[in-house]
């Protein structure tokens, strides 16, 4: 008889840009200057689309992360999320010296974009807005 060695399964990897009909936590709220607010500790998506006002897209109100859809996701280069990758690429000079300059948000240990970049995807991810029509 043989001990099999158990590993635990990788973490579900969360995208932190999805849309209401995906997401399971309320990332955060878009202040009105365009950035984003997170929302600590982990609150799940129902809270958001309760605050979301009817007249707009709750994508432009609030952010929203769900677990990645990989492959039925326009931005999945087959092996990483090109779009954490593209904001990543566009932030690298922002990047702060110290875990402690992070934003405090409710997904990192799960997060697509910051286990792929880095902080400079956490850099990045307080200026994205999901829906901009
Ligand atoms: S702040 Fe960083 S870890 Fe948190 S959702 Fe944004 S990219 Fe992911």
């Amino acid at each position: 008889m043989t001990d099999a060695v158990r590993r635990p399964d990788p973490p579900e990897r969360m995208c932190p840009s999805t849309p209401a009909t995906n997401a399971t936590v309320f990332l955060g709220m878009i202040t009105p200057a365009g950035r984003v607010a997170y929302v600590t500790p982990q609150m799940p998506a129902d809270v958001a689309l309760a605050v979301a006002a009817t007249d707009a897209p709750v994508e432009s109100q609030v952010r929203l992360a769900g677990p990645c859809v990989t492959s039925r996701c326009g931005f999945w280069t087959g092996e990483h999320c090109g779009l954490g990758k593209r904001l990543a690429d566009s932030y690298q000079e922002a990047v702060g010296p110290a875990e402690a300059d992070l934003p405090r948000c409710a997904i990192r240990r799960s997060c697509r974009w910051y286990a792929e970049q880095g902080r400079a995807a956490c850099a990045a991810c307080s200026h994205v807005v999901t829906d901009t029509r």
